[in-house]
């Protein structure tokens, strides 16, 4: 064997030459080409590329004989160039034999072989005929042929040649041994020349030759074909279609501008078929191609192929085009997410959102929340877990969550045996008197201490304000150990409010009870429903019913609220609610609670409350203690007559505090004339002066936070509120006892009482004459009631005009050219109701007989058009608001006799109470001297 070939310098042909040289050019670009698109070589063949052939040789001169070598279910095109490896003995034997110890290289013809499984039998022709030894013979004509695979003596499966082949030439050989078992074999790049005929197959050895015919066209017959119109036309469509390939492929690669030198330079049949070898095709259409003999034929099916072949490039393109723009958007939401990761980290606020979930899902975990409930939380993480932190709906979806995390599902506070005699203890010390109330409290605690789960009423304190309803209910909280919570009601006319807003509703959020019970973090509180008679109702529900279920015991085990969405229990909650009037509560919810009334302090009371409460209290809430200011119980008496007039205490509280705040300030004002507390290092200026003399820096020194300022300064003596401090830091007296004295000082005005939502009240009703037409002008922003009473009041006047000694005849008219303007100040707050019926009359007969109403008497009462004084509601809190006031003698209708065991008796006891059947006997109580009626004895 020739060692130099061995090495691969293998000598091709002189011809072949020029194709060596600058065929990897050109199978670098087929091969960039054919990767790039989504066509693929069939690689099981090694087909490695296509190169365009040498046009000099062409048309190639065909031998009459070709060594055959079989293309299992494949075809060489012409112009394609291929590697095979060949490893089968008779293809060793035949590349060996006819390619590799030959000098000159000749040709080799490639016979497309079919498999019998691989589908139809098409134009398939047996038999043919194979010889074992020698040159046996088989006439095919134009007819596929068929031979036994190896040996038809050994009655092996049949091979079923094509009856065309392609000639091809062999570009490049080289020679391995295969270790160990030493067998040899080839690796041949050919390429395909021209078309071939087998004439008759026959075996040289154990390969195959074929006595071939050439089935391509003689140059002389290709000019003169060339002329033909149709073929011209054929083959200018086919260019056209070829040309639209590669500019479709040119945007993917500009190297492919190089194949449109093709298009100018290559034989259109040429072209045809290096063409369709790029593609990726089935075989029987490969096949059809290799019998496309006929130009014009295979022009119209290649142009058939490459069209086809551009068009699923243009479908492809399309798809990728779409992936890829999914790509790019999910890769730009990754980018960005990275990128605000980074800032976040940068900002030391790297909070991630998933831990977040994770740590609300242990927060979740840890909440103890009923089974069907969590399973429901679980349902709503998983929701969130998919959502993005951007996506609408993830804040509202995870504060939901959080909610539900926050929950007080079974978290209680430790409720200590209740110790009646301490809990008794507690309320004396931080209330006084209200005996009653707290007698009441005893016995609910009682009972809850015999029977904890026992299903008690609702408390429900009913009184003015600063009555000390609020602080009553934290104290039952304080005596059973219970976190306390209050729910301000007040205002409240949305049911919503009370069980929330559906999750659907932009903005949406829990009830207050709810709320509540999340800021409490306990599902056992003592929950203070305040001001329950301020809730109205609206279009918005009616908040009052949704308090009815929170009160049912039956109820309220399952309470749900609307933004919750699942029930929550409220049976471990006790609940306390307060209200100034018990007249609005709507009755069902009224019936639900026991109400304790608390009525209004007498001065008596308020002036104890203050000097055993509320001083205390205030002096601690300011740093002080009455080291430093002490208010003696003659000005505290001053405060609550000229200062405050109320039925709770909560004014006298704030008139205290602002004594307490002067004095505080006062304390650090003399910084610099006290001395200063042992533990406190001296400052070297004061504290308030910012500016020194010389213009220098201001040094100050800081007094820690909470440092009770009595504890900085060493007070040498305690400051004493006197009068003059009064008025200075409260101002002028706002109230005095004669008040209603100035204010009745003319005839024609008159003293009522009347009940607001802060207890009773003294009304003032001034009327008075002018000319004109006889009507009657009323102001002070009255309701329907009272303008009613008031027209009564006056019918009632005129038609006993001279029964009164109003007028002289009882033919006179009262109102003969006057007017009557009759005005309940103050104006601007608005009133209503009957009782002032008696004092509307009184006011009148005042004002027409120009006399003066007694200025110590105040009265309430309602009236009929026949003079009968009726019933009237609140006379304890009238009483009360009377004695306030300084007024000595109340005038009543007799029938609320029965109220007067409420008024406490110390009050009772310093006033005279008048009970009044007709309106003659009030007007003979109202005035000095009596009744001015003529017939005294009629009465
Ligand atoms: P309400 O809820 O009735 O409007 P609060 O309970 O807020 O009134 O009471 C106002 C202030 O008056 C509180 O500081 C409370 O401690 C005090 N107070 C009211 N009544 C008494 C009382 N009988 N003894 C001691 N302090 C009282």
């Amino acid at each position: 064997m020739n060692r130099a070939r061995l090495g691969g310098s293998h000598k091709y042909p002189r011809h072949l030459l020029p194709f060596a040289s600058y065929s990897p050019i050109f199978l670098q670009f087929f091969f960039i080409l054919l990767c790039r698109t989504p066509v693929r070589l069939p690689t099981h063949l090694d087909f490695d590329a296509i190169r365009v052939p040498a046009m000099a040789d062409s048309p190639v001169e065909l031998p009459g004989r070709l060594a055959i070598l079989p293309f299992r279910n494949k075809v060489l095109l012409p112009g394609a160039i291929v590697r095979i490896r060949c490893t089968n003995p008779s293809s060793v034997k035949l590349v060996e034999q006819e390619l590799w110890q030959k000098e000159e290289k000749g040709l080799i013809g490639v016979l497309p072989v079919r498999d019998l499984e691989a589908g139809a039998v098409g134009s398939l022709l047996s038999p043919g005929v194979g010889s074992d030894s020698g040159e046996g013979s088989s006439k095919a004509g134009v007819s596929p042929v068929e031979t036994s695979k190896q040996d038809t003596k050994n009655g092996k499966e049949p091979i079923h040649w094509h009856s065309k082949g392609v000639a091809a030439r062999a570009l490049h050989l080289s020679r391995g041994v295969e270790k160990p078992s030493g067998r040899v074999t080839y690796i041949v790049v050919l390429e395909g020349l021209c078309r071939f005929s087998v004439q008759e197959l026959s075996t040289r050895g154990s390969y195959h030759v074929a006595r071939v015919s050439r089935l391509d066209m003689t140059k002389t017959e290709l000019e003169q074909a060339e002329q033909d119109p149709d073929l011209i036309a054929l083959s200018r469509q086919f260019k056209a279609t070829a040309m639209e390939l590669i500019s479709v492929l040119e945007q993917k690669q500009k190297t492919v501008s190089r194949t449109k030198v093709l298009l100018d330079t290559v034989p259109v049949y040429r072209l045809a078929d290096i063409f369709v070898a790029s593609f990726e095709i089935s075989f029987e259409e490969q096949l059809s191609m290799l019998d496309s003999v006929d130009l014009k034929v295979r022009l119209s099916k290649a142009t058939e192929l490459v069209d086809r072949h551009l068009q699923s490039i243009l479908v492809a393109e399309k798809i990728t085009q779409k992936v890829e723009g999914q790509l790019s958007k999910s890769q730009k939401e990754f980018l960005l997410r990275q990128q605000m990761r980074a800032i976040k980290e940068e900002l030391g606020d790297n909070d991630d959102d998933e831990d977040d979930v994770v740590a609300l899902e242990r927060k979740m975990q840890n909440a103890g929340m009923p089974a069907n409930i969590w399973k429901h939380a679980q349902r709503e993480l998983r929701r969130l877990r998919k959502m993005q932190p951007q996506q609408p709906g993830y804040s509202s979806s995870r504060a939901y969550l959080e909610l539900l995390a926050d929950l007080p599902w079974q978290k209680v506070s430790e409720e200590r045996e209740l110790d009646l005699r301490a809990a008794k203890e507690s309320l004396d010390w931080d209330h006084y008197g209200l005996t009653k109330v707290k007698q009441r409290i005893i016995e609910y605690l009682a009972v809850r201490k015999l029977k904890p789960d026992a299903r008690g009423p609702v408390l429900c304190f009913v009184g003015p304000p600063g009555v000390g309803k609020t602080s009553l209910a934290s104290s039952i909280a304080k005596a059973l150990n219970r976190k306390f919570i209050r729910i301000s009601l007040g205002g409240v006319k949305d049911e919503a409010d009370i069980r929330g807003h559906r999750r659907t509703y932009i903005g949406s959020m829990p009830g207050r009870l709810i709320d509540g019970l999340k800021r409490v973090s306990v599902s056992n509180p003592v929950m203070l429903l305040d001001e329950i008679d301020k809730t109205g109702s609206d279009v918005r529900g009616d908040p009052a019913s949704a308090l009815l279920e929170v009160l049912d015991p039956e109820q309220n085990k399952t309470f749900n609220d609307h933004y919750l969405n699942v029930p929550f229990d409220l049976s471990k909650v006790i609940f306390v609610a307060t209200a100034n009037r018990m007249q609005p509560i709507p009755p069902p919810l009224l019936d639900r609670m026991e109400v304790i009334e608390l009525p209004g302090y007498t001065p008596e009371e308020k002036l104890k409350i203050a000097m055993k409460h509320l001083i205390p209290r205030v002096l601690e809430q300011h740093g002080l203690s009455s080291a430093y200011l002490q208010i003696p119980e003659a000005m505290v008496k001053l405060i609550i007559e000229r200062y405050t007039r109320e039925a709770g205490v909560r004014n006298l509280e704030r008139n205290l505090a602002a004594l307490a705040r002067a004095a505080a300030v006062k304390v650090a004002e003399q910084a610099n004339t006290l001395r200063l507390g042992k533990e406190i290092q001296p400052i070297t200026t004061t504290l308030l002066d910012s500016r020194l003399a010389d213009g220098g820096e201001v040094e100050m020194e800081v007094i820690p936070m909470g440092h009770d300022i009595s504890n900085t300064y060493e007070n040498p003596s305690p400051m004493i509120v006197d009068e003059a401090m009064l008025e200075k830091v409260l101002g002028p007296p706002r109230f005095d006892d004669r008040e209603a004295a100035d204010r009745v000082a003319s005839p024609g005005v008159s003293v009522g009482l009347v009940w607001t939502s802060f207890g009773g009240e003294v009304q003032f009703v001034e009327a008075t004459a002018m000319v004109g037409k006889g009507d009657l002008h009323l102001t002070g922003q009255l309701g329907d009631v009272i303008k009613e009473s008031a027209q009564l009041a006056l019918t009632w006047v005129r038609a006993r005009a001279a029964d009164l000694n109003l007028s002289p005849t009882s033919d006179i008219n009262l109102l003969e050219s006057r007017d009557i303007h009759i005005h309940f100040p103050a104006g601007a707050v608005p009133k209503d109701g009957p009782s002032a019926g008696v004092t509307l009359v009184t006011s009148l007969v005042s004002l027409f007989s120009n006399r003066k109403v007694r200025a110590d008497t105040a009265m309430t009462g309602e009236m009929t058009l026949r003079g009968l004084v009726l019933p009237v509601g609140g006379v304890k809190d009238k009483v009360l608001a009377a004695h306030r006031y300084g007024i000595k003698r109340v005038i009543l209708p007799e029938r609320n006799l029965k109220d007067l065991t409420e008024v406490p008796s110390p009050i009772l006891s310093g006033m005279e109470i008048l009970l009044v059947k007709r309106i003659e006997e009030v007007l003979d109580h109202a005035f000095e001297d009596g009744c001015p009626l003529r017939l005294r004895s009629k009465l």
